[in-house]
């Protein structure tokens, strides 16, 4: 019998090509001759060449986000922080100063905290709700401004018009962090933004079974930048993964429409029960954002807070009472999740500083999914007339 020692694969040719992406883990490229790998190199002849400077999975996942977000050009990282500092250091260097939304994601505060000043750039942190803060942390040197539309938990709405015009008038590019907002709700590119952020691994992907991020633009100087960043820091996402989130995002438009109007019916019937003390959906009237997110985003959101009485005894015993609903720090999941700002998102502040923050011990976050909505709304009901009790 004859043996044949492992060499280089045969796949097999086909005239026909596969209806779903194939999954493409292969690390490196074979090219013809040094000829053909020149005119790759050169950009005469496109293929890749190693997985790090880019991969087919990476390029299917892009493109079909660039088309959602109406990018021209777009990086998929191996997670959304991964994007944050990707677009951070796109355009950041020592001696520059960035201003940050006062509630961004803690990763991204501790970026502007802890990660920037290290690199030699100096940050502020302001309330993002108010374009004169914004407007007053200003300097003359200042290369950035870091916002997300909705904050969390309280899901408060950023002055991002204003925002975006004061930055257009000052020559300073505005990121959108979209993550809480989504494609859906909002295209903060065709607003005038100058980059756009995805945490994947939230709803786009929307299985809680991928860690992804993206960054997307329409400038050609930042798209290089973001490629070069990406691409020399070692931001590359795995190709598995990409080939999961490209799964994920074919239903995005309908796990969100559902997820969102399961939310709207979530908030009334919160906002209806004896035991929640206060309800915060950006689109019922009694929020304090709420004429702005109407006019900001294209429909209602997935995510819905509210705050019940009492004190730990009480949280324990709604997140006991609801065993079919998952408390788990995440959201954007097929199912809905619930988290507690207090042990989870806000854990390193005091009770007090939380408490100026208006998060009190009994508030909560729901991240809403697709359920049937009677039984998503009788779960919670269940859960909330058992403190009553
Ligand atoms: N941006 C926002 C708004 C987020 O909520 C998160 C994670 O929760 C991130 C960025 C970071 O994303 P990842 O967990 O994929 O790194």
């Amino acid at each position: 019998m004859s043996r044949k020692t492992p060499g280089r694969q045969h796949w097999p040719e086909s005239i026909s090509r596969p209806l779903v992406s194939p999954i493409q883990p292969s690390v490196v490229y074979t090219a013809e001759s040094p000829d053909a790998l020149d005119a790759q190199y050169e950009g005469q002849t496109k293929g890749f060449t190693y997985a790090r400077e880019g991969h087919p999975n990476a390029e299917a996942l892009a493109d079909r986000l660039n088309a959602l977000e109406g990018a021209e050009a777009g990086i998929v990282t191996g997670s959304g922080m991964a994007a944050v500092t990707a677009a951070l250091m796109a355009v950041l260097k020592a001696g520059d100063h960035a201003i940050g939304g006062a509630q961004l994601y803690g990763r991204s505060l501790r970026l502007f905290r802890q990660e920037l000043p290290r690199w030699g750039v100096e940050t502020s942190l302001v309330d993002t709700t108010s374009l004169e803060a914004v407007e007053a942390a200003l300097k003359p040197d200042t290369r950035l401004i870091l916002i997300e539309v909705l904050s969390n938990p309280g899901l408060r709405v950023s002055d991002l018009d204003g925002i975006l015009a004061l930055g257009k008038e000052r020559g300073v590019p505005v990121v959108v962090d979209n993550t809480f907002t989504t494609p859906a709700l909002l295209r903060p590119l065709e607003r005038g933004a100058a980059m756009v952020i995805e945490s994947v691994t939230k709803i786009l992907a929307g299985h809680s079974d991928v860690t992804l991020g993206y960054v997307g633009t329409s400038d050609a100087e930042i798209a290089a930048r973001l490629t070069d960043v990406a691409v020399t820091t070692g931001m590359t996402p795995s190709p598995f993964d990409c080939w999961l989130a490209e799964r994920g995002l074919m239903t995005f438009d309908l796990r969100f429409e559902r997820a969102q109007s399961n939310a709207a019916a979530l908030a009334e019937a919160l906002a209806r029960h004896p035991s929640v003390r206060a309800v915060y959906y950006p689109m019922r009237t009694d929020h304090p954002d709420s004429s702005r997110a109407t006019r900001l985003l294209a429909g209602g959101s997935h995510l819905v807070s509210f705050e019940i009485a009492g004190g730990r005894e009480e949280t324990n015993a709604f997140v006991k009472a609801l065993p079919d609903v998952a408390f788990a720090p995440t959201l954007g999941d097929v199912a809905t999740t619930l988290s507690h700002a207090a042990t989870s998102s806000h854990r390193a502040f005091t009770t007090d500083e939380r408490a100026q923050m208006g998060l009190s011990e009994g508030f909560f976050r729901v991240s809403v999914g697709c359920e049937a909505p009677d039984d998503l709304i009788s779960r919670v009901t269940a859960a909330l007339d058992a403190l009553a009790t």
